[in-house]
Order: structure tokens, then sequence, then C-alpha cells
């Protein structure tokens, strides 16, 4: 049978697919559902229909699958943040688990037996709401003009208001009505994509979890004088009311002229209080990782435009699982590629005899080198470059150099150690390793490699190359850092064969 554009169908819903969307199946058929849940009988109109398959819009449940939940937003279908919210957290859990071995099985080519052997069970958080430190929030108007903070709608640029999400803080709500209040009051203009006219863009919040302090920047369409400290209409009376939200701590604006989907521009100044909020991350011991912490920690200071995990709880447990796999005696050299404010290597360095962080983004490595001396750590040095130019690049100018001249035994220790180290940690974007990195690390060859990962297709592409290059996999863990979307993070342990 073929379906056709708004026709009706009624059909259970038996799998999740990569979206979150719930999959049915009619006669070999197969439907995409949004906000359809595994184990509903729902009724859904055809929207778009090819020869086998067809994308339907959920008009009825008929049936509720018991793996539904009440959503605790109200905007949760509309808005492209969460596409889980309506199913049970343990079944988040479960089909995060499924994704990551589904990846390995059929990118990585592994067999199930061989990852059954490998792969723990998903970290999950203890607690999956207000979980996020940052938030980003769109500035627009509603259809009357006046100011409203929210979301975008899910792939489009149109504003819902919510100033509520339960994905972050809880006091987020107090500093956007404040914003939203004193915009209103002083009639400050919100911006606008079409004419590029208006001034407030976004409101950025951040907030150290382990400190509780607040950092709040507004991104500006500010065309006016520069080195000026009055960006804003009565500027003095909305850092007057922001300043009294308890833990307020840094108030700044960041400047974006550009007419540009990126949120922020590359200009930033602190109009009220501190530059940086601070935040600390403890190590955990993973035989018990909600519970049990070994008395490490580290502290950071972020600023606006810094790259942080945006989980802090679950992060201290994606880091300490990291460091466990890592194996660290005291005696090890170890390389940390992706390495951003150089939160993974100052984990690594306290535990090793000497790490060497890479990560492309300039301001990442002042910010890395500066939170290693806040932390008192000395063995810990910072490159500014692509991983797959400078891994390679060092490889090749010192393995060659000493070869030519036949020193190779009289290299100095140190440069030694750094072509051969003992363990390569990697933390990519969701692109994964450039097989430039991934070919020099096979020569590198260490004992160890760590594999930290946003995306469990690239893992397991990637897996491939560094088992087929002499590495066994021993461990993949997925943690859950974003509780009610479809992302996981997920490590990876292989050991040199
Ligand atoms: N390990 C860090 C950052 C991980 S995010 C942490 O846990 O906080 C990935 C990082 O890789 C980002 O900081 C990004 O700027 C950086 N990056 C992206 N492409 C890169 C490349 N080709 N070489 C080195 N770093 C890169």
């Amino acid at each position: 049978m073929e379906w056709k554009k708004n026709d009706r169908v009624t059909v259970e819903i038996t799998d999740i697919g990569t979206e979150g969307e719930g999959i049915g199946k009619l006669e070999g058929f197969i439907l995409f559902i949004k906000d359809a849940v595994i184990g509903d009988i729902v009724e859904a109109k055809i929207m778009k229909s090819k020869k086998n398959y067809a994308y339907a819009k959920l008009e009825k449940v008929i049936t509720p699958s018991p793996f539904r939940v009440q959503p605790r937003c109200k905007s949760h279908r509309q808005c492209g943040g969460c596409q889980l919210q309506a199913l049970h957290y343990e079944k988040q859990l479960a089909f995060k688990q499924d994704k990551v071995k589904n990846h390995l099985l059929r990118i990585g080519g592994f067999s199930e037996a061989e990852i059954d052997s490998v792969m723990e069970p998903i970290v999950g958080m203890e607690e999956p709401f207000h979980y996020r430190n940052k938030a980003q929030y769109p500035v627009g108007r509603d259809k009357e003009g006046n100011p409203i903070a929210g979301f975008y709608a899910g792939r489009t640029h149109s504003i819902i208001a919510n100033t509520e999400c339960f994905l972050g803080r809880k006091e987020n709500k107090e500093i956007l009505d404040t914003i939203l209040n004193y915009m209103r009051e002083f009639h400050v203009a919100p911006y606008e994509e079409e004419s590029g006219k208006g001034l407030i863009r976004h409101i950025l919040i951040r907030t150290g979890f382990a400190s509780g302090e607040i950092m709040v920047c507004l991104v500006l369409n500010y065309r006016g004088k520069a080195g000026t400290v009055q960006y804003l209409p009565h500027q003095e009376i909305l850092l007057e009311r922001l300043s009294k939200i308890q833990n307020m701590t840094s108030v700044s604006i960041n400047i974006n002229t550009e007419n540009t989907n990126v949120i922020l521009g590359k200009e930033t100044h602190t109009i009220w209080g501190s530059d940086t909020i601070r935040d600390s991350i403890r190590v955990r011991n993973m035989q018990k990782p909600d519970m049990d912490f070994t008395g490490d920690k580290l502290e950071f200071a972020i600023s606006p435009l810094s790259f942080y995990q945006v989980n802090p709880l679950q992060t201290e447990k994606l880091y300490s699982l990291a460091l466990q796999y890592a194996g660290l005696t005291g005696k090890e050299t170890v390389w940390d590629l992706y390495c951003g404010i150089g939160t993974i290597s100052l984990f690594l360095a306290a535990k090793a005899k000497q790490v060497y962080g890479v990560e492309i983004i300039p301001q990442a490595i002042e910010d890395a080198k500066a939170n290693a001396a806040r932390n008192g750590i000395s063995n810990a040095e910072f490159f500014v470059g692509k991983a797959e130019e400078v891994l390679p690049e060092f490889y090749e100018r010192h393995k060659g150099k000493a070869e030519s001249a036949g020193i190779f035994e009289s290299l100095p220790a140190l440069t030694a150690d750094m072509l051969y180290p003992d363990v390569i940690v990697v933390d990519p974007p969701r692109k994964g390793c450039d097989e430039k990195c991934l070919s020099t690390m096979l020569k590198m060859a260490p004992s160890r490699i760590v594999y930290v990962s946003c995306d469990s297709a690239t893992l397991a592409r990637d897996l491939r190359v560094l088992c087929d290059g002499g590495y066994e996999l021993k461990k993949v863990r997925p943690v859950d850092q974003f509780g009610h979307t479809v992302h996981c993070e997920c490590t990876a342990l292989l050991v040199k064969r």
C-alpha cells in the first residue's frame, strides 16, 4: 500500500530515530513521527511521502506508551532544544546506550560480541533538569511589539517567548525578567534580523555551579563610539537592578553588528563587576561516581567567550573516567589534543609527569595557561594550532632530523618522550579527528589512547582506523551530558596490541 500527503494513519511506535522522532511501520512502509514516543499507538497525518517512507505529524496519542511522561516544559514540542522530554529518563539513557552501540556496529564494524565485552553502562544524571550552566536566549518582539526572550523554534529563527527553561538554572528567569522589564520601561529595542536595526540581540547567562557566581553578557548590535563606557540607554539603572540579584558577579556586553547566525562577536567589555566567574571541577571515583570524590579539584576562571562544558556535574564524571582510562602513575608523558581551556589537560597533569595540550583557538590557550598557573600546575605546556598540523609537524621535524643525523638514540630525553608519549587523549568536535591526526597518533604509538567524543558516529569511524592501525578497543562508556536531547558524550580506551 502506498500512502500520500494528508492521509491519516494509525500506527504503533516501535523505535526512536536519530533526531528523537518516533518510528512506526505499516506493511514495511516506514513512518517518522516527531513527538511520538516509543510504545505509543498514535494517529498521524502524512506530510511528505516517498517510495518506502514518509514524515508524518502527530495528531493524537491513542494509547500512550508506558515510557511516556508529562513534559515539564510547555514549549517542548516547538522548541529546538529538547527532543526527548516526553520519554522517561531511564528510557532516554537506554536509547543513548543503543545509539552508541549501533554506531560501533554499523560504522565501526565491530562485532556484537566485541562491543558487549567492552561497553560499560551509560553514566546517567542524578537530576536530569536544571543541569546546564550556560544559556543563550535570543531577544525579539511579540505580536504586540513587546520585547521577549526565549528560544528558536526547531530549525527556524522565530522566537518562542519562554524565560523558564527546565534545563537551565532557575535563577535565569529573574535575570531575563529584569532585562525585559528594563527594555520595556526605557524603550530599548530588540535586534531585528531583517532590518539589522535594534540593539539587544542575545542574553547569555553563565553560572559557576560550585561557586554560585553568575555572569550575564548582553550581545549588542552596538554601532556607537569605541572605547565608551555607556553602551545602553540608562545603563546605570539596569546595572543597579542586575547587581541586586543574588550572586551576580559579572555583567558584560559583547558587540556583534554582523548579519550572521553566530551569536557572539569578537569584542567584549565588562560593564559591572568582575571579568570572569569561577568554577571548580572535582575528581570522582568512577566506581561510585555519584557520591565518591577523591579530594582533588581544579579551579577555572571562565570569561564570556571561553568554551566550558555545559553540564558541570556530568563533566566531573566524564573527566574522571578519562583520567581512569589514562591509567597514570606519575611517570607518563601525555598529549591532550583539542584541549580547549585545558580542563582535561590539568586533570591529567596532576597525575602525569608532563602534559602537552593542543588547541586551535588562541584565546582558549591563553585561558589554559592561566588556569594552569591558577592551580599551581607547572607540568603542562600548550600549543596553538590544528591538531592535524601541530602533531605531524612536530613528529616529522624531530624524527626526521634525528634519523638523518643518525643520532636518534641521543635525542634529548624530553623530545623523545614527546615523540613517543605514553598516552594520547583526544576530545575533538563532532566531526571527529582528521585522518592526518590519526595517522600521526599511530606513528607515535602511545601505549594507551583515550578518546572523548561528543558524536558516536565519528567516534566509531575513528576507532576503526585506530584498531586497524594496531590498537585494541578495551572500553567504551557513554556519559549523558545532555539529558532530554538526543546528544551524548562517550569515552573510549584503546590499548596498543
Ligand atoms: N577538551 C576540552 C574541549 C573540547 S571541545 C574540554 O573538555 O573542555 C573541542 C575543542 O577542539 C574546542 O575547544 C575547539 O576549539 C577545538 N578544535 C576544533 N578543531 C580543532 C583542531 N582541528 N585542532 C585542535 N583543536 C580543535
